[in-house]
């Protein structure tokens, strides 16, 4: 599953914790989502002159509003 979210709705990456960088946590609400069964692939951001990349993922409350699929 992977949907595209514009930048500026990701939380400032500096914000964010080392499991939310790295794709294991919800970047909105740090929630711990099950790889392949319940994670929302937002697209991995290449790195920057300003920052390395990172691979943000969200849960499904928050990338729809709802748990179900
Ligand atoms: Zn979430």
């Amino acid at each position: 599953m992977s949907i595209h979210v514009d930048e500026d709705l990701f939380p400032a990456v500096e914000t964010l914790t080392a499991e939310q960088r790295r794709g294991a946590a919800c970047v909105w609400c740090e929630a711990t989502p099950q790889p392949g069964i319940d994670d929302v692939d937002l697209g991995a951001r290449h790195a920057t002159r300003t920052g390395p990349a990172w691979f943000p993922r969200g849960c499904r409350r928050c990338c729809y509003g709802r748990d179900d699929q």
